[in-house]
């Protein structure tokens, strides 16, 4: 999951620059390194009554369609495979939904913690309008406990504990058209704990052309997932290792429910990309990432991407090394061995593995560095060179 860039519109920090709004080339040029610096207002495209100071509390609740009542006041949470069960007064594993008099709320509706334009390459989508900016945001608050986040600051805080701004979906939308954002993505948490503020904003958006990405932890129940695929473009799912032991040490979560994830995207015909984050000691075993795209190859089909990406020590695994650029070249290798057609490595500006080759000519289609695009070699979807359709969002 991309990080939030340091720049103007931090609202952890409750700050914001005054730098001009970039034109869509010179930001590109600028987010070379991630960083944009965007003033509140014409990041959001609001007036200065909206663009509000981001503030620390509680601002604004909804009552939350997914959980069912139990006894004695007591509700069971039905948007994620946790399922908490949660008493009066409580909250859930994820921090940001409460039971209040048996009725269980969000309590992050419309109060997004992080909000900036990213090139859609940073969520990482290599296969949606390469090139383009995302309109990226993100509420406090996650369903897993990954001790490798590098957003732990954001996800792992209580909404209470980070500034916050209250921007209702139209504001958002309207914010998203004018800054001449492509997309609009839900990201940097697990945006399964915002998902009836990203389902609302999402139907707007649709309608106003803008598409829908989001990059996601996969662990969301089969009922939310519905309903999401209705708005939903594209998704890149972390399937962040591939045994159940790695989901439950380093993530607290599950593996098959986010299997069963991937499989219903791609069964909703949702634009499907899937990041493996390679942890050295921890899920850098080949004999997995091997079983890994084996699987991948037989339910979600050869020409699905896969991103390798580099990790680097933080938050609980600070002792570890960063990944080898070895390693992530050999497990580029075995994807390549079983078959994956589109087989990139991430965190490693300049890398040859961050380019797209078509998988039947072999000739480079796609060149990027870091998060700029350069030469696009493709014709309405198709390689320019031998006709083959590339999967993907390319118009
Ligand atoms: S969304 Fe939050 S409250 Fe609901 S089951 Fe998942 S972790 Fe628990």
């Amino acid at each position: 999951m991309s990080k939030p860039p340091m720049g103007a519109e931090n609202l952890m920090s409750g700050e914001a620059s005054s730098n001009p709004r970039l034109t869509k080339r010179q930001f590109l040029r600028v987010c070379g390194t991630s960083f944009c610096m965007l003033s509140a207002a014409s990041l959001f495209g609001l007036s200065k009554s909206h663009a509000q100071t981001a503030t620390k509390g509680l601002i604004k609740t909804k009552l939350s369609p997914y959980f069912i009542p139990l006894n004695g006041g007591e509700i069971q949470c039905e948007l994620c495979p946790h399922r908490c069960r949660v008493g009066k007064g409580k909250r859930g594993i994820c921090r940001v939904r409460e039971n209040r008099d048996g009725k269980y709320y969000s309590l992050v509706y419309g109060n997004p913690c992080a909000v900036h334009l990213d090139p859609i390459e940073k969520k990482p989508f290599f296969h949606v309008l390469p090139g383009t900016t995302s309109f990226s945001l993100a509420t406090a608050g996650c369903n897993f406990q990954c001790k490798f986040c590098q957003n732990w600051e954001i996800s792992q805080a209580a909404p209470e504990d980070v500034y916050s701004r209250e921007l209702s979906p139209e504001i958002v939308v309207k914010g998203a058209k004018e800054s001449g954002a492509h997309s609009i993505a839900y990201t940097y948490v697990e945006p399964t704990i915002f998902c009836e503020y990203m389902i609302d904003i999402s139907l707007l958006a649709k309608k106003s052309g803008l598409l829908n990405v989001y990059h996601s932890n996969g662990f969301i129940n089969p009922a939310p997932l519905k309903h999401l695929c209705k708005v939903l473009d594209a998704a890149n799912i972390d399937l962040k290792g591939f045994t159940e032991n790695f989901y439950g040490d380093v993530c607290g979560g599950h593996l098959n429910p986010v299997l069963e994830t991937l499989k219903t995207l791609k069964q909703e015909k949702i634009h499907l990309e899937i990041t493996n984050l390679v942890i050295p000691t921890k899920n850098d075993e080949m004999s997995f990432v091997r079983e890994m795209c084996l699987w991948i190859k037989r339910e979600l089909g050869a020409d699905t991407p896969i991103h390798f990406s580099r990790f680097y020590p933080l938050y609980k695994l600070k002792t570890l090394p960063p990944t080898p650029i070895s390693t992530l070249e050999k497990a580029q290798a075995v994807a390549h061995s079983v078959g994956l057609e589109y087989v990139y490595i991430g965190n490693v500006p300049g890398h040859e593995g961050e380019n797209t080759f078509c998988p039947k000519c072999k000739k480079r289609i796609i060149q990027r560095t870091g998060y700029m695009v350069g030469e696009v070699d493709l014709k309405a979807g198709k390689c320019r060179y031998c006709g083959k359709p590339i999967p993907g969002i390319w118009t």
